[in-house]
């Protein structure tokens, strides 16, 4: 799997094995800051240059990834897709062999297109890191959320996590379930019905689904809430008041769940829409937890396939 890791980069949760997700969970702990310190500065990506390619807007997976870059010692340069020449037409091969004739060691790249980064992988020789493709997957934000998790809780197998939102649509949802349910932890999803598929229910063992939030967040460990993805839905979306009414986290629903269960959120974060403000900053929200570990597992990534 290393040596996967490698030549093809990260592409997927799906495909990796328990122990190479875990050795990169355990390496994140080692780039973790100590209270009130930066991240470590190392050297293992000296000489190294990689490209990020955002194709779809983003604030928190790109600065980390040029963060973590930096700290390893790397170089690194980032494209947004507006500033470059696929809006003026080239395709996604052709400008990502133009990027490969530069001689980048890795291009990490977001896209709108669900296996994008899998096909690109098919036509060039360089590890590509996967930072979001449509509704697929996410694989660095699901093991930023596990790293997250297990700064609060010993273990993964046998938590209760209950993932609650636009599922249809969510990537994070989607790497979240091959990664929990490779550890062994009791995952239902929650949402409405139109943006709940129940097909989902046979992705991964030990996953259900219901449409009720009492239900999903009775006894939950872990409350993982999902952001609306207006810019993937083509049918007219719930308003936010009624979304918020019926899928909203609010206090009363955190009640439900485990005396030390822990509010979770990918973001950007919608306050009125997929949660309420007193959720979000209450001493359950790890929510900058995340953001902050998100630094550490893409140092843990980044390490791994370069270093
Ligand atoms: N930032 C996450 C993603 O890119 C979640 C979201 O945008 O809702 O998938």
């Amino acid at each position: 799997m290393a040596d996967l890791l490698k030549t093809r980069g990260l592409l997927d949760i799906e495909s990796l094995d328990r122990g190479t997700i875990q050795e990169l969970l355990d390496r994140a702990k080692f780039f973790q800051p100590g209270p009130g310190e930066t991240y470590k500065r190392l050297e293992s990506l000296k000489g190294k240059t990689t490209v990020n390619l955002f194709f779809e807007a983003s604030t928190r997976t790109r600065v980390s990834f040029e963060i973590a870059e930096r700290r390893l010692g790397g170089d690194s340069i980032s494209i947004a897709a507006q500033g470059s020449s696929t809006s003026k037409g080239e395709s996604l091969v052709d400008t990502l062999n133009t990027l490969a004739a530069m001689r980048p060691h890795a291009v990490v790249m977001r896209h709108a297109a669900s296996g994008a980064p899998q096909f690109v992988s098919r036509h060039l020789k360089l590890p590509i890191v996967n930072a979001g493709d449509g509704t697929h997957e996410h694989p660095t934000q699901a093991l930023l959320d596990a790293r997250t998790i297990l700064d609060h809780r010993p273990t993964l197998t046998g938590l209760r996590v209950a993932i609650i939102g636009d599922i249809a649509h969510s990537r994070v949802a989607r790497s979240n379930i091959h990664l929990l349910s490779k550890f062994g932890a009791d995952i239902v999803l929650c949402g409405p019905p139109s943006l709940l598929p129940q097909e989902l229910a046979q992705m991964a063992p030990g996953v259900r689904l219901s449409w009720n939030m009492q239900d999903a967040l009775a006894g939950a460990d872990v409350i993982m809430m999902l952001r609306v993805q207006l810019e993937r839905q083509y049918e007219s979306p719930m308003l936010a008041s009624e979304y918020f009414r019926f899928y909203g986290l609010r206090p009363e629903h955190v009640e439900l769940a485990s005396p030390h269960v822990i509010v979770m959120h990918p973001g950007p974060i919608n306050r009125g829409r997929e949660l309420s403000s007193e959720v979000a900053d209450s001493q359950r929200s790890v929510i900058l937890n995340q953001v902050e570990n998100g630094v550490a597992v893409r140092m843990a990534v980044l390490e791994r396939i370069l270093g």
